[in-house]
């Protein structure tokens, strides 16, 4: 009987060794993806999807580091976000507006801070996508977060 005991704790701790695929939480992890020295643990498909995923990733970075905006001013990059977007979701009109009278976001806009435009624009973007939205909401947010 104890032999038995043992013999099944044996049993689970090798299958607790064997690692379980980072994706899908599921299948046996058979391949490992290494990363900027990270290691990942993928089952077969997932891996497939990944590799796929990583390929993608280098073939856009030069598209990507193109779309800077961090020199631009706020009324600059609701040009942009006017240009790209076209018919500008109702919402956002108001404070897509507000902003082309900003320089900075530290800037006013009649009793409103131009923080809070700026975050209400975001709030009622959600309809801008694609790459331009993208960069245009990240240069936009990190200003919110900074302090010029
Ligand atoms: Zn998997």
């Amino acid at each position: 009987m104890n032999n038995f005991v043992e013999m099944l704790k044996v049993l689970t701790e090798k299958k607790e060794e064997q690692p379980k695929c980072d994706t899908c939480k599921k299948c046996k992890a058979t391949k490992e993806i290494k990363v900027k020295g990270k290691t990942k643990h993928l089952c077969s498909s997932c891996a497939k999807e990944y590799k796929a995923t990583l390929k993608e990733a280098e073939e856009t970075p030069a598209k990507a580091e193109k779309m800077d905006y961090s020199d631009k001013s706020i009324s600059q990059l609701a040009s942009i976000a006017k240009k790209d977007w076209g018919k500008v979701y109702y919402s956002a009109v108001p404070y897509l507006n507000a902003m082309r009278s900003l320089e900075k976001i530290t800037d006013k806009y009649e009793a409103d801070s131009g923080r809070s435009v700026v975050a209400y624009f975001l709030a009622n973007a959600t309809q801008w996508k694609g790459d331009v939205a993208r960069n245009v909401k990240k240069e936009l947010n990190k200003r919110l977060g900074g302090k010029k």
